[in-house]
């Protein structure tokens, strides 16, 4: 485990402790522990992690083309690869965002939650991050679900009415959250087992629609359980960060430059103005 791994996972360890230490003594005050207060206690790890690495995505933005003694030398022997807004290399699968006005290495999409775009040095933690909110929101919204249908009356009405008010907000907001984020890492989750990024997805669906099945296969599936370890690491790690590759050459199942082909990016740039190829 590298150092900064290390550091991450002690990052994680200390803000799940803290909010553990500052919501026991509320929940365990003069009661017996019960599945409402062990519930808490999960959704706090679950948070922990869900926080953590939305605050590694929005902190570090990488993933970009770098201009250097290794890109210069690979645009010296493939000059076909290059983009003209940069003026560097640009190696198979990635884009020019026009967010971020770089070219970016396996890019996904760029995300305007995160002001960050998703590429091959951040996806295993962009799925991660949406993993830990969907599970987070799942315990939110079952157990806020369960207190209102379990109510205990307490206190004058008018403080419970309040109170009551405020629980229904929480598992209504967390249970259609919960939906929204739960559909879009199913969605995610299937392209991560195909080795597909949300780009190349867009030219696959484009491919289909037009015929073109000569197209559709990806060279870069390498069948599930091989796209998996590349994009979340091992899983003695727990998937918990991955093997990122240096998203300049990618291994393939067919021989073939680069997928979509050059040609096919190039013509479809011209004549049907995608907005994601520059
Ligand atoms: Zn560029
Ligand atoms: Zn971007």
């Amino acid at each position: 485990m590298e150092k900064n791994d290390f550091k991450r996972f002690c990052v994680v360890i200390i803000l799940t402790l803290t909010l553990h230490l500052i919501t026991m003594p509320v929940l365990l005050y003069g009661q017996k522990m019960n599945v409402f207060r062990i519930s808490f206690l999960i959704f706090h790890n679950f948070l922990a992690f869900w926080v953590y690495f939305f605050m590694a995505l929005v902190k570090k933005k990488k993933g970009f083309v770098e201009y250097n003694e290794q890109t210069t030398e690979l645009l010296r022997k493939e000059p076909n690869k290059y983009c003209i807004l940069c003026d560097n290399y640009k190696p198979e699968r990635a884009h020019h965002c026009s967010k971020c006005r770089q070219c970016v290495r396996k890019m996904d999409h760029h995300c305007m939650w995160l002001g960050n775009c998703v590429n091959n040095d951040n996806l295993g933690h962009f799925i991660r991050m949406l993993l830990y909110a969907v599970l987070s929101l799942l315990v939110l919204s079952v157990f806020s679900i369960y207190s209102i249908v379990r109510r205990d009356r307490f206190g004058p009405p008018f403080l419970f009415r309040i109170i009551l008010v405020f629980v229904v907000t929480i598992a209504v907001l967390s249970s259609l959250l919960f939906l929204a984020l739960g559909f879009f890492l199913i969605e995610r989750f299937i392209f991560v087992l195909k080795n597909l990024t949300y780009l190349e997805s867009c030219n696959l669906e484009a491919f289909k629609e037009n015929g073109m099945h000569h197209l559709i296969k990806s060279p870069y599936n390498l069948g599930w359980w091989k796209n998996l370890q590349v994009q979340m690491g091992k899983p003695y790690f727990l998937y918990m960060y991955g093997e990122e590759g240096d998203g300049l050459f990618f291994e393939k199942n067919f021989e073939c430059e680069q997928w979509p082909p050059r040609q096919m990016v190039d013509r479809w740039r011209r004549y049907n103005e995608i907005p994601f190829l520059p």
